[in-house]
């Protein structure tokens, strides 16, 4: 079957009925929501939803509800065509690429989904609003794609979280994936936001990772001490002159509070965001206890 391509809400939910009536009972819908310039990092979300499934939906959308004022929404880069394309490689059968006004209408949204806390620490603090944002849109696919499981990247480790929390506090009937962050050669997490990146930037972007890198060895070494595993990474940070800090977090896995040491029975999340030049990246690692 070739790819098909939707523009309206109508359109996919006509689409979906028939399809999963024809299919009698095998039509489990995998679905990956993304912001389009599709690159490696998607295509590892759409292939494991294609690979759980028997049907796959992605949809293209730069939503403008997660977005602050000062932010990226307007050279956000996009490449419809170049997404359309790899998406057919990768065997999608649904990709919904709706327009703002498709979306939210001509009147401002009046309904939005804040999950409490957790969409408030790390890149909810500099970023109000953000998940916010995120979730409404996200409830808005299930609530049109009903998907079964839906696909999201580890690299946005505080994103996946929150939506695991949403879907569990408004009983949403979706499995959320966490899948693995997919990165270049060098180390530097895949992102479409990378393309912002001067030369001398994007040499300089993955002590991210580098950073992220020495404290996971210093915490396998037997290191449990936060603030002594901060040092390790801040002067691999403190060592980039592009580099600004947003912050640098240790928290809980599951309520994203800060935590003094590394408790043997929990996972930690360490997670870093920065900025070289106006370009915001993030990046993480999980610490895990025995
Ligand atoms: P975006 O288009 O940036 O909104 O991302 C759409 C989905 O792709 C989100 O679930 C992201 O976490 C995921 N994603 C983005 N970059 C990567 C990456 N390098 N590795 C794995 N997943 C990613």
């Amino acid at each position: 079957m070739s790819l098909i391509v939707f523009h309206t809400i109508a359109d996919c939910k006509a689409w979906l009925s028939e399809e999963r009536a024809q299919k009698e009972g095998k039509s489990d819908t995998g679905f990956v929501p993304t912001m389009g310039y599709l690159h490696e990092g998607h295509a590892s979300l759409i292939q494991k939803a294609r690979a759980e499934n028997d049907i796959v939906v992605v949809s293209i959308f730069v939503n403008p509800l997660q977005f602050g004022p000062s932010e990226d929404l307007d050279r956000y880069p996009r490449s419809l065509k170049q997404d359309l394309a790899l998406c057919e490689t990768l065997g999608v059968d649904l990709v919904f690429a709706p327009s703002v006004y498709e979306m939210y209408g001509e009147t401002p949204i009046m309904t939005r989904i804040h999950v409490d806390q957790l969409g408030e620490y790390l890149c909810g603090a500099s970023r109000p609003g953000h998940f916010d944002g995120v979730c409404t849109v996200v409830a808005k696919l299930f609530q049109i794609f009903a998907p079964t499981k839906a696909y999201f990247g580890k690299k946005d480790a505080q994103q996946w979280r929150i939506l695991r929390r949403m879907v569990a506090d408004l009983s949403i009937d979706v499995s959320i994936i966490p899948c693995p962050i997919v990165r270049e050669n060098d180390g530097l997490a895949k992102s479409s936001r990378n393309v912002y990146l001067t030369a001398e930037q994007r040499r300089e972007a993955p002590a991210l990772q580098q950073a992220l890198q020495q404290v996971l060895r210093r915490f396998q070494e037997g290191e449990r001490n936060v603030d002594k595993l901060r040092d390790v990474a801040m002067d691999r940070l403190n060592a980039v002159p592009g580099l600004r800090l947003d912050y640098l977090s240790f928290v809980d896995d599951e309520t994203l509070t800060k935590v003094m040491t590394v408790d043997e029975h929990h996972t930690v999340l360490c997670a870093v965001a920065a900025y070289f030049g106006s370009t915001r990246l993030i990046d993480n690692q999980e610490l895990v206890g025995l």
